[in-house]
């Protein structure tokens, strides 16, 4: 069976509490929505996980939005694997945009976090996407490129089981992004399914690339009708648990696959 990826990471937006609002409300408006292909996933902040999983009841995927790549040690303000490990969540959210460019992490920086994250038995979800200046310059496929080769540095065939990727062009992401066009988004995407098959003969082909920037109830249906796009990882217009239903219903019903 094919599957259908459709998550949000919740950024540094909810308390403790409204996140348990959202995710019960949340739960009960997907309830008849729900399928066995449907991956359905919320990454909240470090400090609301115990109470999102417990909220979550199983039923949506709680990941963390970040992870240091050390077991333990010198690392003030960082979490580590072990950490997240005794809370009973199996998704890890690496490389996002904000973190490489407002928290300056590197390439090397998500690669030893994805290879952390494999090691503990995580799913790591990387985070991939050209900048406006890449776009610019031509270089957007060059940047994937390096950004999936050094990211996935060491991942072996078997660990790749485990990979989820997002592709998140930067242009596109938050207040003042604009979406990509579908047909941009597929090419990309697909440049990014190439590599992961050059990268990983036996199952790259496998692994669901999902597309974010600005995905909301207009542009969804048209975004998972490309035969590039595994899911959508979504930011504001998932997070009011109604809105977020909503997209899910309209990306379920667009019936591109048997899920
Ligand atoms: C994001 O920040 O990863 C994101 C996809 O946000 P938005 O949907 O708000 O552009």
């Amino acid at each position: 069976m094919k599957r259908i990826y459709l998550g949000t990471n919740l950024k540094m937006y909810k308390t403790n509490r409204e996140t348990v609002t959202y995710l019960k409300e949340l739960t009960e408006k997907t309830a008849a929505l729900r399928c066995p292909g449907l991956e359905l996933f919320v990454i909240p902040s470090f400090t609301a996980l115990p109470e999102a999983v417990e909220a979550a009841e199983g039923k949506i995927k709680i990941g963390a939005q970040n992870m240091c790549w050390e077991d333990a040690g010198e690392y003030t303000g960082e979490i580590s694997p072990r950490m997240l490990k005794t809370i009973g969540i199996d998704l890890i959210e690496i490389g996002h945009s904000e973190r490489r460019h407002k928290f300056g992490e590197t390439n090397f920086d998500v690669n030893r976090k994805v290879l952390a994250a494999l090691r503990h038995g995580f799913t790591p979800l990387l985070c991939i996407g050209e900048t406006e200046a890449d776009k610019t310059y031509g270089v957007t496929t060059e940047c994937l490129r390096e950004q999936l080769k050094i990211g996935l540095y060491g991942v072996t065939g078997e660990q790749a089981r485990r990979v989820w990727v997002a592709y998140e062009p930067v242009w596109a992401i938050g207040v003042g992004g604009k979406p990509a066009t579908p047909e941009y988004a597929n090419r990309s995407q697909q440049v990014i399914k190439d590599t992961l098959a050059e990268l990983f003969p036996d199952n790259g082909g496998e692994i669901p690339v999902l597309y974010g920037g600005s995905v909301n109830s207009r542009n969804a249906t048209g975004l998972i009708e490309q035969p590039a796009i595994d899911g959508l990882f979504i930011g504001r217009a998932a997070w009011e648990a109604e809105s977020f239903a909503a997209i899910i219903k309209q990306v379920l019903d667009a019936g591109k696959r048997n899920y």
